[in-house]
């Protein structure tokens, strides 16, 4: 029997792992697919270049995450952003700061320092825009900035779970991409670790004693601890049965967060068509949230455009054929470059959609209005033997991010750990450390 099962092979997952392991716990980390990495996902058959299907920034210079990427001897490029912006709010596809000079969007210049200041009652984003009197390009660039990163509609999202989630800071600092790939820094982390690759988890049974997993084909595994880091869409489908039943305060905390979907669509192209300074692309109408080149307006960058849909927009790319999606997206591509062809230059295109994966069932969580500490209650060592770990159940410094995962598996890790060695599994680690 092991000391701990780490339920999920992601950043959180592999970064509880390697914590225990060190510290001279048995540990095996169980996952119900056949690689590491679940949300960071690095394609290497799509173009030259790995192309993230999933996580893709290193927001901030300050990431807890730098070290690895460093001991790992990774490469990576900055994402510049303001000057390399351009955005369309439906007058024309301009250079960010022009748009920023229209005065019709002023009043939204001192959006992030109010939200900032708000107190309770929480609001949606929707009801903050509305009590603003934000109208026409102003209502339009406000829902962008409050919203384009969350796969939830403007009624769904709280105000204050933006504050508290670090969110309106995503884009504040300077955010880099992993030239190799970012899947590279799980590979890193979970070097050497015990994997058991195609373990599906079905039940997760937790008692004083211990926890016992059982997978989908009927195999079963025993620890003293465990450290989940199912996703939060995972965990609200109900495709994990746990007994007994989650406490009421944990499963309050899955119902106030919202899972919505993200699609990304790859397209590749013949040659490039958008200037070359350009690192991303805002959208505040029209079917796709975000455009952004491979490595951001460098020069060298091979010709390929990420499609980045949240929420409703993801959903509409998500219902229709991988070729209608596609489609909607190179119309969308005509429209906002109307002296280019993308759709004769199109080569290659792939649709990765996080709202239909079963090991995800979403792309990130956000919290709806009211659901201030529903990441702590998600969080909170309130499960015997069983503790809790991944990026939604940490709002620092930014929820829902690979930092996140990382610094919620070092968390969950010291936790499992403490309980072994003063509560009820008190005996001494079955390996030296
Ligand atoms: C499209 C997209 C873009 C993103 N962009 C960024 C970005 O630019 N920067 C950033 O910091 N973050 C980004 N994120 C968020 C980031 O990817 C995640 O927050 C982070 O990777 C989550 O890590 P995790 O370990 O908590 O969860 P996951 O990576 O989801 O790991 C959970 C693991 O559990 C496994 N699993 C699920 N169910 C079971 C089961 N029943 N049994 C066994 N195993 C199971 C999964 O296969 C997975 O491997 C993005 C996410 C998406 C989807």
């Amino acid at each position: 029997m092991n000391d701990v099962l780490v339920i999920g092979a992601g950043m959180a997952g592999v970064t509880a792992a390697r914590a225990l392991d060190r510290a001279g716990l048995s540990v095996a980390l169980v996952e119900g697919q056949q690689r590491l990495g679940g949300r960071v996902y690095s394609l290497r058959d799509f173009c030259a270049e790995p192309v993230e299907a999933g996580a893709e920034f290193i927001h901030g210079t300050g990431s807890a995450t730098w070290p690895e990427v460093r001991a790992a001897g990774l490469h990576t490029r900055p994402c510049p952003l303001i000057r390399h912006t351009m955005f369309n709010i439906g007058h024309g596809t301009h250079w960010l700061p022009r748009i920023l000079l229209h005065p019709a969007v002023w009043p939204t210049f001192n959006i992030f320092r109010s939200i900032a200041r708000l107190e309770p009652p929480d609001l949606s984003a929707r009801e903050y825009v509305e009590r603003r009197g934000f109208r026409g390009r102003a209502r339009v660039l406000a829902e962008m900035m409050l919203t384009a990163h969350l796969p939830g509609r403007v009624e769904e999202v709280g105000v204050l779970g933006l504050q508290d989630d670090g969110v309106l800071t995503l884009e504040s600092g300077l955010n880099h991409r992993v030239v190799e790939g970012q899947d590279r820094i799980v590979e890193f982390i979970g070097r050497g670790l015990d994997v058991r690759f195609g373990f599906g988890v079905e039940s997760i049974r937790w008692r004083p004693d211990g926890v016992t997993l059982t997978a989908s084909d009927g195999r079963e595994l025993e620890a003293r601890a465990a450290v989940s880091t199912l996703p939060v869409g995972v965990l609200q489908s109900g495709r994990v049965r746990f007994a007994p039943a989650l406490p009421e305060g944990k499963r309050a905390a899955l119902e106030q967060m919202g899972m919505g979907p993200v699609v990304k669509l790859l397209l590749s192209f013949r040659e490039r068509f958008w200037p070359n300074w350009l690192a991303i692309l805002g959208c505040g109408t029209g079917p796709v949230t975000l455009y952004w080149p491979l490595f951001y307006g460098t020069r060298d960058s091979l010709p390929v455009l990420c499609a980045y849909s949240t929420g409703p927009r993801a959903a509409r790319l998500a219902e229709v054929s991988e070729a209608e999606a596609v489609d909607i997206a190179v119309g969308d591509l005509a429209r906002l470059f109307p002296r280019a062809d993308p759709r004769t230059a199109l080569t290659a295109h792939r649709r990765i959609d996080w709202g239909t994966d079963p090991w995800s069932c979403g792309g990130y969580t956000f919290l709806r209005p009211g659901a201030r500490g529903a990441r702590a209650r998600l969080a909170a060592a309130d499960t015997g033997p069983l503790f809790w770990a991944g990026s939604a159940t940490e709002s620092q410094p930014i929820a829902s991010t690979v930092e996140a995962a990382y610094r919620s598996g070092l968390r969950a890790a010291a936790q499992a750990r403490a309980y072994l060695e003063d509560g009820a599994g008190a005996a001494q680690p079955t390996r030296p450390g």
